[in-house]
């Protein structure tokens, strides 16, 4: 690699000095990342209860089932008194999904400003799967070991092949903005996701299910993992609800 290319390698979307703490790592290269937040239990409870000029300090048994009253009933507005700032990486297939939740906050690694990752999404073989059924009705059945392998071998020679072509470019002094369209959607991008609790439970709900691609499930799990932490309250009403946001 040319003295040129370190250099600007150093400008590379990974930012491994950051993933420490509030850290669950999701497929092969993955992560979320809970950057902060401002999410409890008493928030929901405290929006609510202002309708009646009332406000609590603790949470007790009656708040707890006022929460379950607001999920059942589906008055979804005083789930929205809080938020969760997350930093994700994830393959840029899982991302379009992701863009697609409108109701919160993006900002995304850009490979107009930055050079972009050779990091890109190998599927385990377990998770190399073939697509059995109708459109909305899809099974999803594991393949032999052979195919898996195969699968594998040929996603990493198209990557190789990519980012060579990509380096290459932008080498010979192709701006990166365009040098970039030979990157496949296996690669992966970053990027910073604030969404309050109401949202947050709408994406669980869609992309945590067994009808979500698997890829992205995983990262709804994750995502799971910190709303249930920080709204240990508000996320058993949701889960004993059906899993569906107010
Ligand atoms: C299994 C699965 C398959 C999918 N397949 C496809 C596909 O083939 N093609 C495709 O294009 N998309 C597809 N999607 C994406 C899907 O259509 C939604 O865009 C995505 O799930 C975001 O959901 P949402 O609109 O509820 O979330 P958000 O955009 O975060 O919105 C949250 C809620 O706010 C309200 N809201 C937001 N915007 C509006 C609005 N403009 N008008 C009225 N109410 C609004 C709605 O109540 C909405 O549920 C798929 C999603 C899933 C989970």
């Amino acid at each position: 690699m040319s003295a040129g290319a370190a250099t600007r390698l150093d400008a590379m979307s990974v930012m491994p000095e950051v993933i420490t703490e509030n850290t669950v790592h999701v497929l092969d290269h993955g992560f979320v990342r809970l950057d902060g937040s401002m999410a409890t239990d008493l928030s929901v409870v405290n929006a609510a209860r202002v309708s009646f000029a009332r406000r609590k300090e603790e949470m007790d048994e009656s708040d707890e089932g006022l929460i379950r009253f607001l999920m059942r009933d589906r008055h979804g507005t005083p789930f929205e008194h809080n938020s969760f700032r997350f930093h994700i990486r994830a393959p840029i297939f899982v991302a379009r999904e992701w863009f697609r939740h409108r109701v919160g906050s993006f900002n995304e690694f850009s490979m107009r400003y930055a050079k972009a990752t050779d990091d890109f999404y190998v599927p385990e073989p377990e998770d190399v799967r073939s697509q059995v059924g109708k459109p909305g009705a899809y099974s999803f059945e594991p393949v032999d070991e052979e195919l898996a392998e195969r699968t594998r071998e040929e996603l990493r020679d198209v990557y190789e092949h990519a980012f060579s072509t990509y380096e290459r470019l932008v080498d010979a002094g192709v701006a990166r903005e365009l040098a970039r369209s030979v990157m496949p959607v296996g690669a992966y991008t970053e990027f910073f996701w604030t969404v309050n609790a109401r949202a947050l439970m709408n994406f669980v709900s869609l992309r945590a299910a067994d009808t979500a691609q698997r890829e992205i499930q995983r990262y709804a799990e994750a995502v799971e993992l910190f709303f249930a932490e920080k709204m240990p309250v508000t996320h058993a009403a949701f889960v004993a609800t059906g899993r569906v946001a107010p």
